[in-house]
């Protein structure tokens, strides 16, 4: 039996052998420490039934923490040039397949038809190219797939912005974003040291379980997610401004309509909660679309 991929040794090897020479322009840092590996894999829930979807396999030392748990593994790889050495490291893993693919291209949701067929619990795993990680994450929450959670490694920045909660200084668009189609929380922080090459910033574990309904009734979800942007566009200034802009309406008339939904005009938008958010977007949506 061959040893785990991410010890620091097998890596180099592994490296070595391929003439491999990262890509930072693709994220590319790789993990060479099988405790946090494991812990990522204990953190999702996934069992010998689950189905499980990665982001960026690399050579493949996650994948094979995944693949000694779960049911099937489908991986998205974007470097052509991991391809081979994916074949060689995994090749002990029958049950993990590898998409050659950039996976804000690719349909995922034909993908989990077609690979996942009869699967009662499927989740996605990864330890994302730090240079994609948002427009990854809406991706997989707004194609609204039929994953029960998302366990990923990000910076431990965006962790923190996506988990926060009103009043505080990372609260923001982002977080209601991903509240509004799961729960957010960051499990745990680890430091650079775990990977190679080390990434400048910190990173941290996210998981995010799907809601099977969004937590708020809205009236339409592009305009809830306008009017939550529009409310942080200019953090510092009052919701009354920024929506005064944004409508480019007198502040008398936003001010009447903060008044019907129970927000008081001189507030900022990180001190409002997604309900308030929502009932927002009800007055608003009323009066501009009557
Ligand atoms: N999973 C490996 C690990 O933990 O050691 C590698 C993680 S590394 C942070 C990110 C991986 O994502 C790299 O292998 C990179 O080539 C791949 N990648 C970058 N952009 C991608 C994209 N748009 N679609 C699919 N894979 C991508």
């Amino acid at each position: 039996m061959e040893k785990d991929i991410a010890t620091p040794k097998r890596t180099k090897e592994i490296l070595e052998k391929y003439g491999f020479s990262f890509k930072k322009s693709l994220g590319q840092n790789f993990l060479i420490d099988t405790n946090v590996l494991h812990r990522i894999v204990e953190a999702s829930n996934v069992t010998d039934a689950s189905g499980v979807i990665e982001i960026g396999p690399g050579i493949g030392a996650l994948t094979e923490q995944i693949a000694k748990r779960a049911k099937k593994v489908v991986a998205f790889e974007i470097d052509q040039r991991l391809l081979p050495i994916l074949k060689d490291t995994l090749s002990p893993y029958e049950h993990v397949h590898i998409i050659h693919r950039d996976v804000l291209k690719a349909d995922v949701s034909q993908v989990i038809t077609e690979q996942f067929k009869g699967y009662d619990d499927l989740a996605v795993v990864a330890n994302l190219p730090y240079y994609v990680t948002t427009p990854i994450l809406m991706k997989i929450l707004e194609e609204k797939l039929p994953v029960r959670a998302i366990v990923v490694m990000i910076q431990k920045e965006v962790a923190e912005r996506i988990a926060a909660e009103p009043n505080s200084k990372e609260y923001g668009s982002l977080s209601i974003a991903a509240q509004y189609y799961a729960e957010a929380k960051t499990v745990f922080t680890v430091p650079k040291s775990v990977f190679v090459p080390q990434p400048n910033v910190d990173s941290a574990i996210l998981r995010l379980t799907l809601r099977d309904e969004p937590p708020v009734d809205v009236p339409d979800e592009e305009f809830f997610f306008d009017i939550v942007r529009a409310s942080f566009k200019q953090r510092r200034k009052t919701i009354l401004n920024n929506l005064s802009k944004h409508f480019n309406l007198p502040k008398t008339e936003i001010e009447g309509y903060l008044n019907d939904a129970n927000v008081e005009s001189r507030r900022r938008g990180e001190s409002l909660s997604m309900e308030e958010f929502a009932l927002l977007s009800h007055v608003l949506y009323a009066v501009l679309y009557k």
